[in-house]
């Protein structure tokens, strides 16, 4: 890759949007594939992008730059679609790594975990620093009636090889009423076990298939009654993270993302981009704003720090402000969660 430089010689100018939330956090999707059909995520017959229409190394590499180095990002998140379907994953964190001297302080990544046993050593060799994994059964028939017919053996494994190859992992589980409310429990023994953190997702109005309802949404009252059957639960002081976190008396942290019943939409620090490297200033935008067509197009660094900026600027102030189903044209696949 080429030597970087930072577009201006100046310290970065902090993003923030009109209401003072200031952006450090970055979110990309790889890609809007998948290896997994979790039905809470992924349309019914899902469309998916051209190759050629993905950023491309280069292009991410460049977009990467602008964020860190000229926006003030300092944390980086690849997501996807599942982010171990691309090829070129290693060489992507190194890119993001060569970003520490303008500021980048992590690169994680999420991901399903069935793909990871093999790569684990690899994605530590490049540099990953964390890893979220989504877990959201221990019962492998309702694993796989939660993630379109897939086992949960390799995910299990996967978990034990990132362990094993030294990246810290914690573990994801959205939680849908009817579905999966039983599993809170065996996921909290399993993550003491194993001491991993653990948290809990409340199932978002942005599924594919237009299935969201209020009523399967399993708020975080309900979540902590579950857990308080076995455990005692003692919240810890609230930081500007989304998740609200307690620690059990087994010792081990869980966190609770309560986005729809307890939104953290007024000290949101995060950005999105698509795979095709569309700018979603929050995860409910509507909208997003191409960053790769002007740049295909022979945009300058000016010109599209320019665009990011009033972009974020104009952000909506989030679901709290409009709860209830998202009528969004993408899903979560092609944004990243
Ligand atoms: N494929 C990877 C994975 O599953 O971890 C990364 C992409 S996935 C879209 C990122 C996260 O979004 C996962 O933890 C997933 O559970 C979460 N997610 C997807 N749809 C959701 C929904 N409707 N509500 C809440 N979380 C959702
Ligand atoms: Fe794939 Fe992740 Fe969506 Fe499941 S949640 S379908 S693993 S992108």
């Amino acid at each position: 890759m080429t030597q970087l430089s930072r577009p201006t010689a100046t310290a970065p100018l902090p993003i923030q949007d009109r209401f003072g939330r200031i952006k450090r956090k970055l979110r990309i999707s790889l890609t809007d594939r998948c290896n997994f059909r979790c039905p809470y995520c992924m349309p019914e017959r899902p469309e998916f992008m051209d190759r050629a229409d993905r950023l491309s190394r280069v292009e991410l590499s460049r977009i990467l730059m602008l964020f860190v180095g000229e926006l003030g990002v300092n944390r980086l998140r690849l997501t996807g679609g599942e982010p171990l379907l691309r090829r070129d994953l290693e060489g992507i964190i190194e890119d993001a790594q060569a970003l520490r001297p303008f500021g980048l302080e992590r690169v994680s990544l999420t991901t399903n975990a069935a793909l990871l046993e093999k790569r684990a050593p690899a994605l530590k060799a490049a540099g990953v620093d964390d890893l979220n994994i989504s877990l959201d059964a221990m019962d492998p028939t309702i694993f796989a009636k939660l993630s379109g017919g897939r086992s949960i053996k390799p995910v299990l494994a996967g978990i034990v090889a990132a362990r094993d190859a030294g990246i810290p992992v914690k573990l994801n589980a959205v939680i849908i009423r009817g579905i999966n409310e039983g599993e809170i429990l065996p996921l909290a023994r399993y993550a003491a076990r194993e001491n991993l953190p653990l948290r809990y997702i409340e199932f978002m109005p942005l599924d594919g298939r237009g299935e969201w309802t209020r009523d399967r949404v399993v708020p975080q009252a309900d979540i902590l009654e579950h857990l308080r059957a076995e455990f005692a639960v003692n919240a810890l002081p609230r930081s500007n993270d989304p998740a609200a976190y307690y620690e059990l008396d087994d010792g081990n942290e869980i966190g609770i993302i309560a986005t729809v019943s307890n939104p953290f939409c007024a000290s949101c620090d995060r950005l999105r981009i698509t795979a095709d490297g569309s700018l979603y200033p929050c995860l409910f935008s509507k909208n997003g704003i191409s960053l790769r067509d002007p740049m295909r197009n022979g945009a300058d660094d000016a010109a599209l720090s320019k665009l990011i900026r009033s972009t974020v600027w104009n952000k909506d102030a989030g679901y709290a402000a409009n709860p209830g189903y998202s009528d969004r044209p993408i899903a979560m696949n092609s944004l990243g969660g």
